[in-house]
This record gives C-alpha cells, sequence and structure tokens, in this order.
C-alpha cells in the first residue's frame, strides 16, 4: 500500500491509508476465521446428528459452508486486484455482506437449538457459537462493521430464543450470551481504535522516516555536487595556479616564456607535444615546440595537414580525446601519426589571428578535456598574443632607441667638428712640416739616413694618430646594433681618451679619472657605454662654462653590492633642486641650443643593461651624475634581446 510520496501529508489521505490498512488487515486474517468455521460446524453437525433432523441439519451446514466458500472467494480475489486505497470501500463492503451471511447462518443454530430437546447438547451448541463468536470478532476488529455484521445475526437470535424459555438455566444462558455479544463488540470497539491510532502513528512515522530519507538523499546529492563543483573550483585555482607559475618565473625574454608554457600545458594537458604556430594562408610554420619527434622552429606544412584548421575557422578553442563527434581522426603529417587527443585555440595578435597554441597526442586521453582546459588553452593563447605583441612593440621601440642613439651620437659629434677638426689638423701639419724638412734636406743633398729616417718616424707616429682619431670618430659614427660583451671599465675609458682629452682642453678643464683597474667586468655594449660617459662628460663642461677656474671633472668607478657604479663629478653651479625630478625627462633643457635628449637617452640606455642613472648634489660646488651597470656575472652572459625570436612579423 505505498502513497504517493507527495501526497503523504494531507489528514484525509492519512485516514484513506489507515482504511486501506485496516480492510488489508481484515482479509489477511480472515483465512482464520474461515478455517475455524469449517472446521467447527462439521463437528457441531456430527453431535447433532439424530438429535434434529437431519435435512435441517443439512441445509444449515451447507448454507454456512457456501457463506465460507464466498468468503474464500473473496479473499482469492483481493489479493490478486486489490491495489493500494482504490476500491477499500468496494473491497470491505463485499466482506462485511460476507460476514453478515455467515454471522446469519450462526445465527440459524437457533432451530437447532430449538429443535434439540437435550439441554446438554444445547449447552454445546451455545459454547460453540460463544467460540465462534470471539473468533470470528477476533479476526474482525479490523473493521468494526465486519464485526458488528457477524456477531449480531450470529449471537442474538439465539440468544433471544434462549431470554424466551421458561427455564432458569436456558434463560441465563440467553442472558450470559448477550452479555459476551456486547463484551465481545466493546472490547473489538477498543482494539479497533487502537489499531487505528497505532495505524496512525506507523503512517505518520513512515510518512517521516520517507520526509527524512528523502532530505538525506537530497542532502547527499547535494554534497556530491558541491564536492564536484569543489573539485572543480580547485581544479580551476590549480590550472591558473600552474599558469600563473610558469609566466611570472624570472625570464627576461618572450621565447623563454613561451617555452615554459609548453612544458607547463604538456604536463598540465598530457599532451606529448606542444607548439605554437604561425599560420600564412596554407602554410602551417613551427614558432616554437615541445615534441617527442625531431622538429625544428621554421619548419613548414601546408596548413590542411594539420588539425590546426578547424580551430582557426572556429576561431574559438577546440578539443577532441578520441571522441567521434570530430571525425575523420587526423593524420598530422608533422607528428608523423594519427592525433587522437587534441586542445588548441587560435593567438591572436594586435586583433589578428597569428596562429594558434596546440597540445596533441597520439593517445587517447583517459579523461575528455574539461570546460576549465578549453578557458585555460584560451588564456594561455590571450597570454602568448599578448606576450608576441609585447615583443614587437618592444623590438620597435628598440629600433627607434638604437636610431635616437646613433642620431644623438651625430649630434655629439658634430659639436666637437671643430675641436676634431682642430685635433686632427695638428698632426697633419706636423706631418707636412716634417715632410718638407725631410725633402728640404734630400733636395739639399746634404742629411744622413739617420736623420731622415728620425723625421720619418716622427711623420709615421703622426699619422697612427691621425688614423687613431679618425677611427675612433667612425667607430663612434657608426650604426650598429647594441652588442652586449663582457668588459672592463678601464678599458671603455682608455677607448675614448682622446675625445675626453679633446673637451677637456676644449674647455680648459682639469680631468681626474679615479678608477679601479681591479673593478669586475660589466655586461655592456661599449659603444653605448662610451656614449652615456661622453654626454655626462659634456653636461658638465657645458654647465662649467660660465664658471670661475679651477673647473674640475672627475670621473670614478667603484663596486657597490653586485654592480659597479660610475660617476661624474663637477665643479659647476649644479643642478637646481626645482629642476633636479625633470633633468631626465626627454626634451628637458636648460640651454638655449640643448635638444634636452642626451639625459634621457643615456637613461634609456643605462636602463636596457639593467641598471639606473640617477643624480646628486655635491657638498662643495656641483653636481655628479652615476650610473650603475651589473657585474657580468650576475646577468646570463650571451642574453638575446626582446624581439630577435622570429616573433615578428615578416
Ligand atoms: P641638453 O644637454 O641638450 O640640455 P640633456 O638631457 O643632456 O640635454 O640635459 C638636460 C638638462 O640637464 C641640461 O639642459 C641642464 O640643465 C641639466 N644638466 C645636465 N647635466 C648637468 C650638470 N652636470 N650640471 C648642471 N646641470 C646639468
Amino acid at each position: 500500500m505505498n502513497a504517493p510520496a507527495s501526497a503523504g501529508l494531507g489528514d484525509d489521505f492519512i485516514a484513506r491509508r489507515i482504511a486501506a490498512e485496516q480492510v488489508r488487515l481484515l482479509y489477511d486474517q480472515a483465512p482464520l476465521g474461515v478455517a475455524a468455521s469449517l472446521m467447527v460446524a462439521p463437528i457441531l453437525a456430527f453431535l447433532l446428528w439424530g438429535e434434529v433432523p437431519d435435512a435441517v441439519l443439512l441445509i444449515w451446514l451447507v448454507s454456512l459452508t457456501c457463506t465460507l466458500a464466498i468468503r474464500l472467494l473473496l479473499l482469492v480475489a483481493h489479493q490478486r486486484r486489490a491495489t493500494g486505497i482504490e476500491g477499500v470501500e468496494r473491497w470491505v463492503e463485499r466482506y462485511i455482506w460476507a460476514c453478515g451471511a455467515t454471522g446469519m447462518c450462526w445465527g440459524g443454530c437457533v432451530f437447532l437449538l430449538a429443535l434439540t430437546p437435550s439441554l446438554v447438547h444445547q449447552i454445546f451448541v451455545c459454547l460453540i457459537l460463544g467460540g465462534v463468536l470471539m473468533g470470528g470478532i477476533l479476526t474482525m476488529t479490523p473493521v468494526m462493521t465486519a464485526c458488528m455484521a457477524y456477531a449480531l445475526p450470529s449471537m442474538l437470535p439465539p440468544a433471544l430464543w434462549l431470554l424466551l424459555q421458561d427455564d432458569l438455566m436456558r434463560v441465563t444462558m440467553g442472558f450470559t450470551g448477550v452479555l459476551y455479544v456486547l463484551l465481545a463488540l466493546g472490547t473489538a470497539h477498543r482494539y479497533n481504535r487502537t489499531l487505528g491510532q497505532s495505524l496512525r502513528l506507523a503512517l505518520e512515522n513512515l510518512d517521516l522516516a520517507r520526509s527524512c530519507a528523502r532530505a538525506q538523499e537530497q542532502a547527499e546529492r547535494s554534497n556530491r555536487h558541491l564536492a564536484d563543483q569543489q573539485a572543480a573550483l580547485q581544479d580551476n585555482v590549480e590550472a591558473l595556479r600552474e599558469f600563473y607559475r610558469s609566466i611570472s618565473a624570472p625570464r627576461r625574454h618572450a621565447g623563454d616564456q613561451i617555452q615554459a608554457l609548453l612544458t607547463m600545458g604538456c604536463h598540465r594537458f598530457g599532451a606529448a607535444t606542444g607548439l605554437l604556430a604561425r599560420i600564412e594562408g596554407d602554410r602551417y610554420e613551427i614558432v616554437q615546440l615541445i615534441s617527442p619527434r625531431h622538429l625544428t622552429p621554421g619548419e613548414v606544412f601546408p596548413l590542411a595537414e594539420t588539425c590546426c584548421q578547424n580551430t582557426l575557422r572556429a576561431r574559438q578553442p577546440m578539443a577532441f580525446d578520441r571522441s567521434p563527434a570530430w571525425p575523420p581522426r587526423h593524420q598530422a603529417r608533422h607528428l608523423g601519426s594519427p592525433v587522437e587527443t587534441y586542445l588548441g585555440a587560435v593567438v591572436q595578435v594586435g586583433g589578428q589571428p597569428f596562429g594558434t597554441l596546440n597540445f596533441s597526442d597520439s593517445r587517447p586521453r583517459p579523461a575528455p578535456f574539461a570546460a576549465v582546459d578549453l578557458e585555460l588553452i584560451q588564456l594561455m593563447a590571450q597570454w602568448v598574443g599578448a606576450l608576441i605583441d609585447q615583443d614587437r612593440t618592444s623590438a620597435a621601440i628598440q629600433r627607434q632607441h638604437a636610431l635616437l642613439a646613433h642620431a644623438s651620437r651625430l649630434n655629439t659629434l658634430g659639436e666637437m667638428a671643430s675641436g676634431l677638426a682642430h685635433e686632427i689638423n695638428q698632426p697633419i701639419t706636423a706631418i707636412a712640416l716634417y715632410t718638407e724638412t725631410c725633402l728640404a734636406r734630400l733636395r739639399a743633398g746634404q742629411t744622413q739616413p739617420h736623420e731622415v729616417r728620425e723625421t720619418l718616424e716622427k711623420i709615421a707616429a703622426q699619422s697612427v694618430r691621425t688614423n687613431t682619431i679618425i677611427q675612433q670618430v667612425r667607430h663612434f659614427a657608426r650604426q650598429s646594433k647594441p652588442q652586449y660583451l663582457t668588459v672592463r671599465i678601464k678599458d671603455l675609458f682608455d677607448d675614448i681618451a682622446d675625445f675626453l682629452r679633446l673637451e677637456m682642453r676644449r674647455n680648459r678643464i682639469q680631468f681626474h679619472q679615479r678608477i679601479n683597474p681591479n673593478l669586475p667586468p660589466v655586461l655592456a655594449d661599449p659603444l653605448q657605454f662610451q656614449q652615456v660617459v661622453l654626454n655626462l662628460i659634456r653636461n658638465a663642461a657645458d654647465a662649467m662654462s660660465a664658471s670661475e677656474e679651477p673647473r674640475v671633472i672627475t670621473v670614478f668607478a667603484r663596486q657597490v653590492a653586485d654592480e659597479v657604479e660610475i660617476g661624474v663629478k663637477d665643479t659647476g653651479p649644479g643642478v637646481a633642486p626645482d629642476i633636479l625630478n625633470q633633468v631626465l625627462n626627454p626634451f628637458f633643457t636648460t640651454k638655449p641650443d640643448g635638444l634636452g635628449l642626451g639625459l634621457s637617452i643615456s637613461q634609456s640606455i643605462v636602463e636596457a643593461h639593467g641598471g639606473r642613472l640617477w643624480v646628486t648634489p655635491n657638498q662643495g660646488p656641483g653636481a655628479t651624475f652615476h650610473f650603475s651597470l651589473p657585474v657580468a656575472s650576475r646577468v646570463a652572459a650571451p642574453e638575446r634581446r626582446s624581439g630577435d625570436l622570429s616573433l615578428e612579423a615578416n
């Protein structure tokens, strides 16, 4: 008798279920009552055989057996066809009629009593009737109407007949019979009520238990859902953590960062191959990779023979893990085997598709890719796109810087031109003089070879000097890509000693150089280093141009921690506090013909070397401009600069 779970709450519904339960019990207990009657009735007939007319006895026995048979049939029908609450009324009604019929048959015993003259037989009949009453009522208590329908017709006729006799014994028996009926019905009523209450309690408990079970099931479902969500969240966090770890490691170059990202991707997605590919038309060019196969960056394959054309077309991350949803399986030529697992996303650079970032494997994946994997590869592709974009921009900026630095050097040379001309003119004049002297002596024919040799040696020395200056000017004026070498500060200063001397002489400045020859080497582009030093010294010279003599410039270099600090100290007016923060800004100048670029170019050169440039006021007159460079051992030696990883647009 299962009630629909949702309907289990109404009182009316519980009442109906109680009624149905009572009817079920009535039918369940019925076989006992029927069996008892079937056993007792023949015994009674046997004992009264010969005492009452046979026909009466037979009619009684047959009619009683018929009613018992009807009850049995009802039992069978109920067992087969009864369905829960439905039709309870009909089943109970039928059974009440059947019980009433059996009761009437037992009530028919009144004829047996009347036809038996023997008191003993009458007492025996009454005993049987009492037993039948008790037994019947006991089995029918679940439904009170059935009890009444059975008890009243079975007991009242014999009891009334006995009460009407003028024999005290029989009247007493009749009275006792009525009393028994009333007591039996009273007890049955109480039992019926208790049963109803117990059933109500049981059903309500059942409902409660079911609600609890449902609540528990729901709680378990929620818990499972929460656990799944938590696992997915954990996975997301782990993915982001891995991603962050790989991009935040201190690597200076785009190529290294992309390589680390590919390693992380292969590990995360369980793929043997990770590729960054540039796609142009049908060209699929490998830019960077991690692969067990012998592939090299720069190799080109037809796009149609890779798995990436769908990704490129879809413009969103694509994945398959031996899924039949994306047939046919790809025979990727560059990987040399069919791809069973693939995860790829389009890399956009400057809003245009650049290529794809993809991970693949020839083995199927044990579990399909999750949504978080698609999101992660999208994020990775976006980051790679931004990195390439940034790399291109910084390459362009570097080119601009190099051009600007070159222009600045040419400007410096232009400003030094008259001094340089003078510097070159001197040895040339000397050469001309020595040549004249030589020629005069030779023409006069009075010269000795050793005298000519001496003069010629002087000419040669002056030529070397001229050549050196010209070489230095050419070197300084050349346009070249920065070349970072391990160099000594002292050597760098020696290389521009002529330039420095020129400036000092032109401006009548005393020059002091305090450079420790044991300083550790630094990693620097010599030309750019010299440009910075020359800028600072010329600025110092300019600043002192209006100062009283003695004008002094002191250049020093010392080691501070793992850096070498170079300083240019002058005895000029110093930098006014209100412009101290501006002197490094581009185009800031206080000179009538100044460009305001010298210090800002110097600063960007120093920063590109991993150092910094700053200014401090002196204790006495003037200012000191400092810059620092990391010692060579701290920086990985042959470093690649941004923009040199073939990521630039062709
Ligand atoms: P420019 O030399 O064309 O003016 P710079 O960027 O080299 O451009 O210098 C910017 C400004 O910084 C100068 O105009 C000057 O005012 C100030 N400056 C630079 N060096 C010194 C110095 N040694 N003493 C005082 N002022 C200085």
